[in-house]
């Protein structure tokens, strides 16, 4: 099915990724409906329609389905029954698939294993028993962490010479857990790259992260990586797209790493089925932002060209960092972007700002 000027997106969510995904459907004149359960929240600002109510609401849940034409989803949080509910009556772009793997952070990793893709050696952890057993196997340091609903570094643990293992493991609150190998890596990098509905890939250059306190502070593109590198992540990112059938972005997260003759290697640390804070940089600094490529992809439309208008750099606005608004408004090369949100509270990302360096032919 493919969407026509004036149809609507239904969007699973209301965090600031669904408001940049509804600003960006307009900019293509398409409308947005968002469906969450929070009273007030950034994406219904830039929405035509909302529902506010329980993912678990079958009877809003019909209605929502009646009054769009395709359904997405910003948070990988919501629930498969859900999205499965909703795919028998619209198409759901991405599908249920993509949404119950990166669910789990085990099924992600044997997937990700199975698709011949290389991982932190991992193995999962049901009792205290199990994760002893585990740490003789995978050694130390090593990283505990909850299969479901981690972000940001929470539900993770380090376990290192000397700690507690048991006591780590009743910290974490005895959940299904997955023990993971450390890697030591040089620098985190990501992928976002985009699959059409007739399953054309285009990819967005590799690009850089460093994380404050597990949270992204700040993204630079393109990636300080050999060439080689960058091909491999456009790989990786078509591998996954590809064993998924997915319609829709997706980001990759990778370490890089550098073994003992000095050579660059990738290992994917997870995937998230959605539009991402490390893609931010494309607003400003692509051709095509990762929302407006999300929204084509999903109407079924042509994807957009990724080109990078000059080397680029994000920052997150994080907490109180928002209350420097005024300043960076008024230097002229620096691009701002606020969410709506109300009230700063320490780690919320409250906006984002972007700074774009043109580049002179032949600069690498
Ligand atoms: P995650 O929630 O899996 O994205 O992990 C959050 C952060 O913890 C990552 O961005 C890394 O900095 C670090 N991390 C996660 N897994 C590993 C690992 N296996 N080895 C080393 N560092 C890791």
């Amino acid at each position: 099915m493919i969407l026509s000027p004036g149809a609507t997106i239904g969007i699973l969510g209301s965090g600031q990724l669904g408001r940049m995904l509804a600003i960006a459907a307009l900019k293509v004149g398409l409308r947005t409906h968002i469906y969450a359960p929070e009273a007030e929240a950034p994406a219904y600002d830039a929405a035509a329609g909302r529902t506010i109510a329980p993912f678990e609401d079958e009877e809003a849940l019909l209605a929502f389905a009646r009054a769009v034409d395709v359904v997405t989803y910003e948070f990988e949080n919501v629930p498969t029954a859900t999205v499965e509910f909703l795919s028998g009556r619209v198409p759901v772009r991405p599908g249920a698939r993509a949404l119950a793997l990166t669910q789990d952070r085990l099924v992600e990793k044997t997937f990700l294993r199975d698709a011949g893709l290389k991982t932190a050696p991992f193995t999962a952890v049901d009792d205290a028993g199990a994760l002893a057993r585990a740490v003789a196997e995978l050694g130390r340091p090593s990283i505990l962490k909850t299969r479901r609903f981690g972000y940001d570094g929470k539900g993770q643990s380090l376990i290192r010479e000397g700690s507690n293992v048991s006591a780590v493991h009743r910290a974490l609150g005895g959940a299904p857990m997955i023990l993971e190998g450390f890697v030591a890596f040089e620098r985190e990098v990501s992928v976002v790259a985009a699959r059409s509905l007739e399953g054309e890939v285009v990819a967005y250059d590799l690009c850089e992260n460093e994380h404050e306190r597990h949270i992204l502070a700040r993204t630079r593109a393109p990636a300080r990586v050999g060439a080689e590198t960058a091909l491999e992540a456009r790989r990786i990112a078509t591998t996954v797209l590809e064993a998924l059938d997915y319609v829709g972005v997706l980001a990759v997260e990778l370490f890089v790493t550098r073994d003992g003759h000095g050579h660059e290697g990738l290992v994917v640390n997870e995937i998230a089925p959605r539009v991402h804070n490390s893609g931010h940089w494309t607003l400003d600094g692509a051709q095509t932002s990762q929302f407006e490529q999300h929204v084509r992809a999903i109407a079924g439309w042509p994807l957009g060209a990724t080109t990078r208008r000059g080397r680029v750099e994000m920052h997150n606005l994080i907490g109180e960092d928002a209350e420097d608004w005024r300043d960076i408004l008024a230097q002229p090369d620096l691009c701002l972007h606020l969410y709506g949100k109300l009230e700063i509270r320490p780690d919320r990302k409250m906006g984002h700002v972007t700074r774009v360096f043109p580049e002179t032919p032949g600069e690498g």
